[in-house]
């Protein structure tokens, strides 16, 4: 059982990776903003109570993450990749507190291409596998290679709202990268390279094969 943070800039390919990582070793994906973004389109009763802050690309309290993230441990999982999970120091404190995480790999990016690719960004309406109109086109226009669903731009993905989300990610995530460094628990990839190479910088680094 290997258990994985995945910490980086939006845009840095986080979701790729855990694509790759769940279809060759059967990890469990647990995507915090993709759960965040569920319970708003079903306008949940925590869904009604986020909406504000994840169209302003602000953080939500902390007390909905942990009862999200309690909810979705999957104690089972053969490995679990914690995406966008922690965000904040107290967030950090509560992982090491009550869940057993070997690595955090930090997806180095710079600000100038993360902003790049968050505008290119589309999601499918439908089954939400995401493309990038740059780096990973759909085969047409925007309907989605998978379900032929309609190809959108997430409701956080315009610029007054990435810029929000890019400064605090500099203010209240990147201190992590030292929280993670002083455990010896971080594992620092190159995010403009090719998905290929990450996923195998990811698999060398953190030793998935020998498992
Ligand atoms: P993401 O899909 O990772 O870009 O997250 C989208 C949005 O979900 C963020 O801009 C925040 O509003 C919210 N969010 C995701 N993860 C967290 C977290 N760990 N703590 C607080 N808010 C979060």
């Amino acid at each position: 059982m290997l258990n994985l943070v995945f910490l980086g800039i939006q845009g840095s390919g986080k979701g790729t990776q855990a694509g790759l990582l769940r279809k060759n070793y059967g990890f469990r994906h647990i995507n915090i903003g993709e759960l965040l973004r569920q319970n708003m389109s079903q306008k949940t009763p925590l869904g009604l109570k986020i909406t504000d802050y994840m169209e302003n690309g602000e953080l939500v309290p902390d007390e909905y993450i942990f009862s999200l993230i309690e909810e979705n441990l999957d104690k089972n999982a053969k490995g679990m990749i914690l995406d966008g999970f922690p965000r904040t120091l107290k967030q950090a404190r509560y992982m090491e507190e009550n869940i057993p995480v070997n690595y955090a790999i930090y997806f180095d990016l710079n600000e100038e291409i993360a902003i790049k690719r968050l505008t290119a960004r589309r999601v499918c309406r439908n089954c939400k596998k995401d493309y990038n109109l740059i780096i990973k086109p759909p085969k047409s226009d925007l309907t989605c290679d998978e379900c032929g669903g309609e190809l959108i731009q997430r409701s956080d993905d315009h610029k007054s709202a990435i810029e929000r989300r890019i400064n605090i990610f500099k203010q209240r995530t990147k201190p992590l990268i030292s929280f993670f460094e002083e455990r010896g628990m971080l594992v620092k990839i190159d995010a403009s390279e090719s998905p290929e190479k990450i996923h195998n910088s990811i698999v060398r680094g953190t030793g998935i094969e020998k498992k």
